[in-house]
């Protein structure tokens, strides 16, 4: 059970992103240090994912743009148990989904923020971590919890019908 033992700890090492000739210019980015998101060439509409053809336009051009990497947190919910041995140690984390002030959306985990500082509105900021065999990779941290609407709150208040926005808080049933 060493091995096994061994997974559930720090050294379990997160699965590593699937870089595809159309994400590639993303992941240079990262590299780079700098948040990049796909730009259409034909009418200037930012999309992410990354997608070959430009949704608003059917334009299959594009560059990359760099974006501010500066967000509010559109939704979130919390992890309270690790469907992989890398995430073991952090639950319970919670995974958002951030608005870039650009007005793209990116799913990310928020490890390293406690859940009851993750807030509807809350402002984030990317960062760029080190990971071990891995590189860089863009992270979010609240810088601003303040704006946000507080979890305990919003949790209370979507108790009853309005349930929209705690989907996967762990409520038993
Ligand atoms: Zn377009």
């Amino acid at each position: 059970m060493s091995g096994a033992g061994k997974a559930q700890g720090a050294a379990a090492l997160r699965p590593a992103p699937l870089v595809t000739e159309l994400s590639e210019g993303f992941w240079q980015g990262v590299r780079e240090g700098r948040l990049v998101i796909q730009r259409c060439l034909g009418c200037g509409v930012l999309r992410h994912y990354p997608q070959p053809m430009c949704p608003a336009c059917r334009s299959l051009g594009f560059d990359w743009a760099p974006v501010s990497g500066r967000g509010r947190i559109y939704s979130y919910t919390v992890a309270h148990r690790a469907f992989h041995p890398a995430w073991q140690a952090h639950v319970p984390y919670a995974i958002a989904t951030i608005e870039l002030d650009e007005g793209i959306r990116m799913v990310c985990d928020l490890l390293g923020t406690p859940p009851e500082a993750v807030a509807i509105d809350a402002r984030v900021e990317v960062f760029f971590e080190d990971l071990p065999g891995q590189g860089p990779m863009p992270r979010f941290r609240v810088v601003d919890p303040a704006v946000g609407e507080s979890a305990a709150a919003r949790v209370s208040e979507t108790k009853g019908s309005r349930g929209r926005e705690r989907a996967g808080e762990g409520t038993p049933r």
